[in-house]
């Protein structure tokens, strides 16, 4: 596969990227995030850097994390490669873009996990509902190992049910999901992330890890 030549792919349809230097002990709690609708503004498959745009108020839940000493992983769905919209070549320049705005905010993510596995795709990509696509775990248990995490007081941040139910079967206990509501689902608890006060709540979980 030609185009996957000098990136981070532990497999055909999985991205995995350390990021940074930052070094953590063992049995630290990470800050899980995933990218496209809870970090930058979800524009549906993005491929273009320059369309690229923050949402307000996440690079300040990164930074408190980075100041924390948790480790920030992004875990992200990438569909759009198995169904042959772009390539992991538009995938590390959008990721990259995106690292970038959150670093002129002085946020910075330690590792990137991303799946491109879907059965609507073709060839090698076209697998349904493979163990690393959320709602399935694999990208949290993957970067838990890699990591040394301590998954069960880990938080995660999404803005799909997929995303919370995956942080559930990996263990976590406590979840944030864009404009949601507050539920549990089966031993995870989910808080909403929509106002000022919500995102007091998620700072002063991090702060209290
Ligand atoms: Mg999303």
């Amino acid at each position: 596969m030609a185009e996957s030549e000098g990136f981070p792919l532990a497999e055909p349809g999985l991205w995995v990227e350390r990021v940074g230097g930052r070094s953590f002990p063992a049995g630290r709690p990470g800050l899980f995030l995933d990218r496209d609708g809870t970090i930058n503004v979800d524009t549906g498959y993005p491929d273009d850097p320059a369309a690229m745009v923050l949402r307000d108020h996440i690079a300040p839940v990164i930074a408190a994390a980075n100041e924390h000493g948790i480790p920030v992983v992004v875990v992200s769905n990438q569909s759009g490669i198995a169904r042959g919209y772009f390539g992991w070549d538009a995938f590390a320049r959008v990721n990259g873009r995106v690292l970038d705005l959150l670093a002129e905010q002085n946020a910075f993510v330690d590792m990137v996990l991303a799946c491109a596995y879907h059965d609507a795709g073709s060839g090698p990509l076209a697998i349904a509902d493979h163990p690393m696509r959320k709602p399935n775990p694999g990208m949290l248990l993957e970067a838990g190992r890699r990591l040394g995490l301590d998954l069960r007081r880990s938080l995660i941040v999404g803005d799909k049910p997929a995303d919370m139910e995956a942080g559930r079967r990996a263990g976590l206990r406590r979840g944030w999901l864009v404009d949601g509501e507050v539920s549990t689902m089966d031993g995870l608890s989910v808080s909403p992330l929509r106002d000022a006060a919500d995102l007091e709540g998620l700072l002063a979980a991090i702060r209290s890890l």
